[in-house]
């Protein structure tokens, strides 16, 4: 960039928070699709997703071998399914935890909380303090919230809501969820 397009940029600049939501398939895809794009642009990324712990995802395996890019895969080897519901209480804490903390920082130019929304559900993360964590946040840093059925609370602050609805999806012709395409 030059310094004309940087201090441009650096004017122009206003943190958003933008949720993706709804039923259909893409809202993690979205979201990690900005995260390429700013990538490219050398801004500083951290995604923290709140499941699919024991799951190595293809985000997960490539976010290793990337410069700039925090990932952080909370409660490895727990599953929404435990019957330990502590464990998985205690999981997604520290997740929110952390998450608050990259969020507050203000070194992260973009902060993703992938599937916060069913520790909101599960009552582990109370709506209030995502809330409160969003609201002080520095006014550059973005947080790209994803998850189904997010709170009217959450759509009501955030700047940019995208609803994915699902048209038609392979699922409902028996068909599993494929490497490279859904993980
Ligand atoms: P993706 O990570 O592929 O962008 P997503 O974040 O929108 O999907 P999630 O609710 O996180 O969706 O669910 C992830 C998994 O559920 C993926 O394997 C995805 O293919 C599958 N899925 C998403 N939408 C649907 C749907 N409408 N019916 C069945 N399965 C779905
Ligand atoms: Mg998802």
């Amino acid at each position: 960039m030059s310094a004309e397009e940087s201090a441009g940029a650096a004017a122009g600049r206003r943190g958003l928070v933008i949720v993706y939501t709804g039923h259909g398939k893409g809202k993690t895809t979205a979201a990690l699709g900005m995260v390429f794009r700013a990538l490219g642009r050398g801004m500083r990324v951290a995604v923290v997703q709140f499941i699919k712990g024991k799951w190595k995802t293809g985000e997960r395996l490539f976010a290793e071998t990337l410069p700039n890019l925090t990932f952080l895969v909370m409660g490895r080897g727990f599953t929404w399914e435990s019957d330990d519901l502590s464990r998985d209480k205690a999981a997604a804490r520290a997740a929110f935890q952390e998450a608050a903390a990259l969020i507050a920082g203000g070194e992260q130019d973009i902060v993703v909380l992938d599937e916060i929304t069913y520790a909101l559900h599960y009552g582990f993360i109370a709506e209030d303090e995502l809330l409160a964590a969003l609201r002080a946040r520095p006014a550059h840093v973005h947080v790209v919230i994803t998850g189904r059925n997010a709170p009217d609370a959450l759509l009501a602050l955030a700047d940019l809501v995208t609803e994915m609805r699902s048209v038609k999806h392979p699922f409902e012709q028996g068909q599993k969820a494929q490497m490279g395409v859904d993980f």
